[in-house]
């Protein structure tokens, strides 16, 4: 459920008609919804209620400080995977006890921050990274709270790139050298084992890879509790997708999602710890661009936008589908027609939608990319000198720039030359 909903023929983002946006800011813009990213937070915090829990929203998924500190009100914690993450999560105001660090490359120095918040846990991803929390920690007389991830080998049917818990994947250590770990973990003098970590991947839509996942997660801390472990939480990733399409990805509502859990590791009388990111900020925001060109080739039509792949990697980078609605609403009846909508960047992957049916779009129309929330602004880059993307959160009738456009100027400015060029 979304806030994102034609009213009198015009595209608005709760009560801002999203065309004033355009105007005022510009386009490209991304634009989110504060309603939206609340009721995604609470929908999945009630559905845990009269359990201990704590959600660390996967800052990744969409780390503008403003929606951090959106959800740090309403008590969300944060998973970060870098020093940046840290430092951001704290700039919001979350306290370092709701912080657990995830990732498998984590620095000395990120460590050193980390212990210097007291972060509530490491997620640690490998035996290396385990033995160096240890070693960083008891140097500075400390122990430090750590979960180990664990990689279950379970297919979570979603993308290739985006999948986390096969034996094939990079994350976490894995399940058969499980019980070994941890054995390790209570021999080294800077480590405290707290828990147990999952996260199988993510955009997963249905219950089924989840709860074979859990299932062996409860069944591995059994284990560990008779190898005389203390499992105090466990956390369970994030993961559970968006509904991109509308029909063929319905992901499972939280509440059926909490009953699984539940009744897959309820008995153990653990704290869970969520890292939900898609869930949250995927449809709270729209990419709002504007079509420069119409191009007709022999074969195809193109639809040249300002949206450049810099803006949104996600569907070059996955292939990822994504609704396009014209900011006026098409009426009924209005001609289609089947088109590549692309951007200016001069590479083939740069488009949004390919062979895409459409409403007919001309040039100057103004469109909004649907469910751009998360994994959109934080992977825009500068490629082709083109400004990151300014964001606009919407709150009621109230609307604020959380991101100004950047000029050109300032991309030029970050280069220096050498003293030798005279
Ligand atoms: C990316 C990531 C998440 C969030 O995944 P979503 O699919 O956005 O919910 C959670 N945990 C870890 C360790 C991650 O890397």
């Amino acid at each position: 459920m979304d806030h994102f909903q034609y009213r009198d023929g015009e595209l608005f983002a709760e009560d801002v008609p999203l065309s004033s946006i355009a105007q005022e800011v510009g386009t490209p813009t991304y634009v989110y919804s504060s309603a939206t990213l609340r009721r995604h937070y609470r929908v999945f915090d009630e559905a845990f209620t009269g359990r201990d829990h704590l959600i660390c929203y996967a800052m990744k998924a969409n780390s503008n400080q403003a929606v951090l500190r959106l959800l740090a009100d309403l008590g969300a914690g944060m998973d970060i995977v870098s020093g940046g993450e840290l430092a951001r999560a704290r700039a919001a105001g979350v306290p370092g006890e709701k912080i657990v660090f995830s990732g498998v490359g984590k620095t000395d120095e990120e460590i050193r921050a980390a212990l210097d918040h007291g972060i509530f846990c490491f997620n640690v991803e490998s035996l290396p990274e385990l033995r160096r929390i240890s070693e960083v920690a008891a140097g500075r007389g400390q122990k430090a709270p750590v979960s180990l991830r664990i990689n279950p080998d379970v297919d979570a049917q979603t993308h290739e790139k985006i999948s986390t818990g096969k034996a094939v994947d990079k994350f976490g250590i894995p399940w058969m050298e499980a019980r070994a770990a941890y054995g390790l973990a209570r021999d080294l003098p800077g480590v405290m084992v707290k828990g147990v970590t999952m996260h199988i991947g993510s955009q997963i839509t249905t219950l089924a890879p989840f709860e074979r996942a859990f299932t062996l997660l409860a069944e591995l801390v059994e284990l560990l509790r008779a190898d005389g472990h203390e499992i105090s939480h466990v956390d369970l990733g994030g993961g559970l997708g968006v509904p991109y399409h509308g029909d063929t990805d319905v992901p499972p509502h939280p509440r059926d999602y909490a009953e699984m859990v539940n009744r897959t590791l309820g008995h153990l009388g653990v704290t869970y710890v969520f890292e939900p990111g898609r869930m949250i900020a995927g449809n709270a925001g729209v990419l709002l661009g504007r079509v420069i060109f119409v191009k007709e080739t022999e074969t195809k039509t193109f639809v040249i936008s300002d949206i450049g792949m810099n803006d949104l990697m996600r569907p070059t980078l996955y292939e990822a589908f994504h609704h396009i609605r014209p900011l006026k609403e098409p009426a009924p009846g209005a001609p289609m027609q089947v088109v590549d909508v692309v951007g200016p960047v001069c590479e083939t992957g740069d488009y949004i939608a390919r062979d895409r049916k459409l409403p007919v779009m001309e040039r100057g129309d103004l469109f909004a990319v649907m469910t751009a929330g998360a994994y959109g602004a934080v992977m825009s880059n500068t490629y082709n000198t083109r400004p990151l993307t300014p964001e606009v959160l919407v709150d009621g009738d109230k609307f604020a720039v959380i991101r100004p456009r950047m000029e050109v100027e300032d991309i030029i400015a970050l280069d220096a030359l050498p003293p030798w060029s005279g």
